[in-house]
């Protein structure tokens, strides 16, 4: 058997084009949703994402306002930005890039967004609402991507067994709550794995559908998939490659040519979660510059 290949790239892109003509028609009623990036720091992959993330945005139409400074800048200067863009009407949502050079309180960064601003969802007000089941609440953006991919490619997890590998605050955990939801995306039986999980094939054998967000490349091999499972591989990992001119691959978490030959469907990597990522960005800052309109035309 040979695995069928959800696309992140193909969904993505579908995704991007409805929210293109979803932006058109607010920018006629006046809204265009401002997204405010920034970035503090050289960090060469922090500053690729970020770039990433504004060209995405332009080309939705969305107002993309990319803020980058020193490796030296102090957290009350990045406080002081924080509450400039908090109150700025242009912007409705706001990521500040992690990690943070060290001597800022990453906690204390994103204690100071605007709940409603947070595009990212790492707010812990946003956390709780999304671990005590809101339906509306803005969601982290890989794992709300890995919701749409499942949903989209067929694979709806209410009432399926889903396990969840890794329990980081960015993948894992808001991964395995979204999957709670009474809501479309949830109603899944879930079982969240980690580094302190004592038999991991056994775990991830039991999945009807696996999601995988680790770090560690080809850490889940064909044997600990169970037969017809559906597997979402969120992680993205550099190996070296001497046949490549740039020396690496990415590679995803899952060992992708045995369990291809396992599951009844598998996200690549790259091209799988990654593309997503970006999609639900821009569709958490059009949610999120439409609410405020809302509850700036209640007050
Ligand atoms: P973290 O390092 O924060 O978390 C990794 C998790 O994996 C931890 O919960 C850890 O367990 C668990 N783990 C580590 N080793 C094992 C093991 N041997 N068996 C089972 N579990 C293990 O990573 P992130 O969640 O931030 O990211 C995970 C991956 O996803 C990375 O490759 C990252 O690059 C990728 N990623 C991709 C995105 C995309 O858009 N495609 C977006 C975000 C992340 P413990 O808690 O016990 O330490």
């Amino acid at each position: 058997m040979s695995a069928k290949i959800i696309s992140g790239k193909e969904i993505a892109r579908a995704i991007r084009d409805e929210l293109n003509e979803q932006v058109a028609g607010l920018a006629k009623e006046g809204l265009v949703p401002g997204l405010a990036t920034v970035l503090v720091g050289e960090d060469p992959a922090s500053r690729l994402y970020v770039g990433m993330k504004n060209k995405a945005a332009a080309e939705a139409g969305i107002h993309s306002r990319q803020i980058t400074l020193l490796d030296s800048t102090s957290e009350a200067e990045l406080l002081a930005l924080v509450d400039e863009l908090n109150a700025d009407p242009q912007i409705h949502g706001i990521l500040v890039q992690l990690p943070l050079p060290k001597g800022i309180d990453e906690a204390k960064v994103l204690l100071a967004i605007d709940p409603e601003k947070d595009v990212d969802g790492f707010h812990p007000i946003n956390v709780g609402r999304l671990a005590t089941g809101d339906p509306d609440v803005l969601a982290p953006c890989t794992p709300r991507g890995v919701i749409e991919m499942l949903l989209r490619s067929g694979a709806d997890p209410s009432g399926k067994h889903v396990v969840v590998v890794g329990r980081s605050n960015i993948v894992g955990k808001p991964m395995a709550f979204l999957l709670l939801r009474r809501a479309p995306g949830g109603n899944a039986t879930v079982t969240v794995a980690h580094s302190r999980t004592a038999d991991l094939g056994a775990t991830t054998r039991l999945a009807d559908i696996l999601v995988v967000a680790v770090g560690w490349a080809g850490l889940v091999t064909g044997e600990m998939i169970k037969p017809g499972a559906v597997v979402i591989d969120v992680g993205t990992n550099r190996v070296d490659d001497p046949t490549r001119e740039r020396g690496y691959k990415v590679v995803g978490d899952v060992e992708f040519d045995s369990a291809k030959e396992v599951a009844s469907a598998i996200t690549p990597v790259p091209g799988g979660v990654g593309p997503m990522t970006i999609a639900m960005l821009l569709a958490n800052t059009v949610e999120a510059a439409v609410r405020q309109r809302a509850k700036d035309a209640d007050a």
